[in-house]
């Protein structure tokens, strides 16, 4: 079967480049192994409601119609969105379509699937950024009565064990997840490495409205000092709720959460963990005041102070001043580990050799360094918004204005102007329009 371009992936990411393609009038199929909103329907827990308010799941042509649009979808809400989004497209998708193999073929590219063959000039790789989660090296010294869970299996805390709870990360799946398992009964131990705390509100309006408002989260991938930094910090410390409730390390003690330091090892039978506790703590805290600095300043400068409520500051987070350094895994009062540690895309199918020595593809902006190959849904792609749902917008029509004048010019694709800053990619960034955005140190 032969067509232009080749999607993989029916996410919102691969559905956002499909609408851009029809607009386009560029023929294409979205392959997908399971159904429109696999990762959604497979693989979150039961609980889980997106931490970005409704009004922010904006895709090209599909803004939030309800009454609600400061509330949080739950899952059931967020399969919907995302099915209506490719009926009200009419998304070419081929469900149950695996991709077992990708490789360079008659100038482009052979994607075989457990379907059949496709043959096409251009594809769009938007098979997920968290398909595979990632769990320490340590994780091997764990002794064998220990129930291991990653958050893709986790589904509830009716499903674990009687016992003690170890949740290792304590960015948004490992917070919302032991906050969860503290409330079933279940006494949690969260080991707290490098995180990002936010207030879910802030002078009355949602934090991600202050990121948006401000601009941060537009910030280019191309005006960014440290891009690899930016691209793996941990999401932040926010929860989705009907009361608006900060989620995070005092209101977790709060509950009857222990709080310990970074994992850093275990070793027979015994985990071992970091004493930086006070110190993560502490610089968390000193970013999360920077962000509101940062917002109070521009509220100012914009004539908003008459308007939002007035400028606070949260407690510090309080930590033991000395947190234990080992626990006993073996000794049956830790029956399950939960590692909320992060997630990884999945390319062992992918032939071309677009990976790096980390097994990142390498692109520039979701230009992969293969001709006529793009990449979609991936952190700080082109913006920092670039994972979430609000960000594929605009992901998907630069990209696809890219691989149109591809399709237009095979042999020599012309850079866009618009892929770094105004200029062609791999000139020197022009400091005065893509400056760093200030609030940018405050969430890195
Ligand atoms: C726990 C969690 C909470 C999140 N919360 C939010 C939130 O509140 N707000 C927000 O905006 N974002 C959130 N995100 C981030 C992001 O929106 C999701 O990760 C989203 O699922 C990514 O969309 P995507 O289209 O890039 O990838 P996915 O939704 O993962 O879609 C990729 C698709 O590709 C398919 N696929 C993979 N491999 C193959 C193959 N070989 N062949 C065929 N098909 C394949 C998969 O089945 C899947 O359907 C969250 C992410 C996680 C993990």
């Amino acid at each position: 079967m032969r067509t232009t371009t080749v999607i993989i992936g029916a996410g919102h990411a691969g559905l956002a480049m499909s609408r851009c393609l029809s607009e386009r009038g560029i023929d294409h199929v979205v392959l997908e192994r399971g159904e429109v909103a696999n990762s959604w329907k497979r693989e979150r827990w039961d609980s889980l409601r997106l931490l970005t308010p409704n009004w922010q799941s904006r895709l090209p042509g599909y803004a939030y119609q309800g009454d609600d649009p400061d509330g949080y979808r739950d899952m059931a809400q967020t399969i919907a969105y995302i099915e209506t989004y490719a009926e009200v497209i009419s998304a070419p998708v081929h469900t149950h379509t695996r991709v077992t193999s990708v490789s360079a073929r008659d100038g482009g590219y052979r994607v075989s699937t457990d379907e059949g063959e496709w043959q096409c000039r251009t594809l769009v790789l938007a098979s997920g950024a968290c398909n595979i989660p990632v769990i320490p090296k340590v994780a091997e010294g764990a002794p064998p009565g220990v129930h291991m869970l990653s958050p893709t299996q986790y589904r509830n805390p009716q499903g674990l064990e009687q016992g003690g709870v170890l949740v290792v990360g304590a960015s948004a799946s490992g917070i919302q997840i032991a906050a969860e398992i503290q409330r079933s009964g279940r006494p949690v131990t969260l080991a707290v490495g490098e995180h990002i705390r936010a207030p879910r509100v802030y002078r009355g309006r949602d934090i991600q409205w202050w990121m948006d408002a401000v601009g941060v989260l537009d910030e280019r991938y191309d005006s960014i000092d440290d891009l690899n930094r930016a691209r793996s910090v941990p999401s932040l410390q926010l929860a989705g709720s009907d009361e608006r409730r900060m989620l995070d390390l005092n209101t977790l003690s709060d509950a009857g959460v222990k709080l310990v330091g970074r994992l850093a090892g275990i070793n027979a039978g015994k985990a071992q963990f970091s004493g930086s506790l006070g110190n993560l703590c502490a610089l968390s805290d000193l970013k999360m005041n920077r962000l509101l600095e940062s917002i109070d300043a521009w509220a100012s400068a914009h004539g908003l102070d008459g308007e939002v409520d007035a400028a606070q500051r949260f407690e510090p987070t309080r930590v033991q001043a000395a947190p234990p350094l080992g626990m006993d895994l073996s000794d049956g009062a830790i029956r399950t580990i939960i590692w909320a540690t992060g997630f990884r895309p999945d390319y062992s199918w992918l032939e071309v050799p677009v990976l790096d020595r980390k097994g990142r593809v390498r692109h520039d902006g979701g230009v992969v360094d293969a001709p006529g190959m793009y990449l979609m849904g991936m952190q700080f792609l082109r913006r920092r918004k670039s994972a979430l749902i609000d960000g594929a917008g605009d992901d998907a029509r630069d990209l696809s204005a890219h691989l149109a004048d591809y399709l237009d010019r095979p042999r020599r694709p012309r850079p866009l102007p618009d892929l770094a800053c105004g200029r062609a990619p791999n000139n020197t960034p022009d400091s005065s329009t893509c400056a760093t955005h200030p609030l940018s140190t405050a969430v890195m």
